[in-house]
């Protein structure tokens, strides 16, 4: 039979949790040599260290570090922390204390076991993350069949009651009339449908960034001439500099595009009988490129501004405007991918300026 002592000599040496013994003031007074593999370090080098003393920056930032040490302070506590590891950077460790009983010395007051759950952890977050990316494909799911229900319903009525007419009607004024007006309804489904692609590719992730230098101005110009000029013949649009050498900027050509041309209809769209808007190009101090759309429309409500970029979402004042909620959304991640950001002002009523700001 082995000695007991011999026992506890090859449990001690053998384990792969760390297994340290705590002063009063949990202060380590013994570890075990897998305090190599967990912390990094040699027992003699922990010795009169606390294990307070290698949780990471990053961990220590996040939290109230007093409470923390409580809590290391507290016996029969399990814990879940991180640490700077001396050779295998940020680990996550998980450590239990259980009191030893009174010894008089309060030399040997608690006894804590240590083992490494990174990988768990790690797991867990990837987890958690394709749960998050399955409710938001699930979410998205369901708000396109609503929208497919309702939006897309309403060109393919207006296609369809043309259709019907000219099938009972003929002349050259009414076929030119019922073409133009099924042209519209199909640059409108084309429009959504392109949204709802776009949405879709950014809710898996599969968004292409390639920046190159862009002349703004020629790209501001051919998005009015392409998507405003005809669909919104009624609305002049002015462009004007207030900066003579803004010219090119570092971004992505699809991308810009979309931004702009969405920013660009809405402040058409939302116009109602304002006939004008207007595109205000600047520099910011830190030498950014800001371009700013302004408009005379309807104004978004107090209560709505702060849902606007949130995908799906329309403010209560649209009316049968029409739209799917989803453009600016998109507007947001792409200018994110700029590094740059966006922001707005809206008067109920009065009109909106919508500003993004653009690293050059
Ligand atoms: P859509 O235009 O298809 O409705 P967006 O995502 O582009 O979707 O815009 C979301 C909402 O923000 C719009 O439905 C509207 O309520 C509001 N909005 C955006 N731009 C303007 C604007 N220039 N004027 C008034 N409301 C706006």
């Amino acid at each position: 039979m082995i000695a007991l002592d011999r026992v506890f000599e090859l449990i001690a040496e053998h384990t792969s949790d760390l297994i340290c013994i705590h002063d009063a003031e949990n202060t380590i007074r013994f570890a075990t040599p897998s305090s190599k593999s967990i912390l990094g370090y040699k027992p003699e080098d922990i010795i009169g260290k606390k294990l307070t003393d290698f949780l990471s920056d990053e961990f220590i930032n996040e939290m109230d570090f007093t409470t923390l040490v409580r809590f290391f302070d507290r016996p029969d506590a399990r814990i879940r922390y991180q640490i700077k590891h001396a050779e295998k950077k940020l680990r996550w460790l998980e450590s239990t204390f259980t009191t030893i009983g009174k010894d008089p010395l309060k030399e040997y007051s608690v006894l804590s076991s240590t083992r490494d759950i990174t990988e768990s952890v790690h797991l867990t977050d990837d987890l958690m993350n394709a749960l998050a990316k399955e409710q938001e494909l699930s979410r998205f799911k369901s708000n396109l069949y609503s929208i497919a229900s309702h939006e897309f319903k309403t060109p393919l009525a207006v296609i369809q009651a043309n259709i019907e007419m000219l099938k009972v009607k003929s002349g050259e004024k009414i076929l030119k009339n019922a073409l133009l007006s099924m042209e519209e309804e199909i640059d409108r489904l084309n429009g959504m449908i392109a949204d709802m692609l776009e949405l879709k590719r950014l809710t898996i992730g599969q968004v292409n960034f390639n920046p190159s230098e862009l002349d703004i101005s020629l790209l501001i110009k051919d998005v009015i001439d392409t998507d405003c000029k005809k669909a919104f013949p009624e609305i002049s649009i002015i462009i004007k500099k207030e900066d003579k050498d803004i010219k090119e900027v570092s971004g992505d050509y699809s991308l810009l595009r979309y931004i702009l041309s969405n920013l660009l209809i809405n402040a058409c769209k939302f116009s109602k009988k304002s006939k004008e808007v207007k595109v205000v190009l600047s520099k910011t101090d830190d030498h950014s490129l800001k371009i700013c759309i302004i408009d005379k429309g309807i104004g978004i409500p107090l209560e709505d501004q702060e849902s606007i970029f949130k995908s799906f979402y329309r403010a209560n004042n649209v009316g049968n405007i029409p739209g799917t909620g989803v453009g600016l959304s998109i507007v947001k991640e792409f200018v994110a991918l700029h590094k740059g950001s966006i922001n707005f002002t809206s008067v109920p009523g009065k009109g909106s300026t919508f500003c993004v700001e653009l690293p050059t």
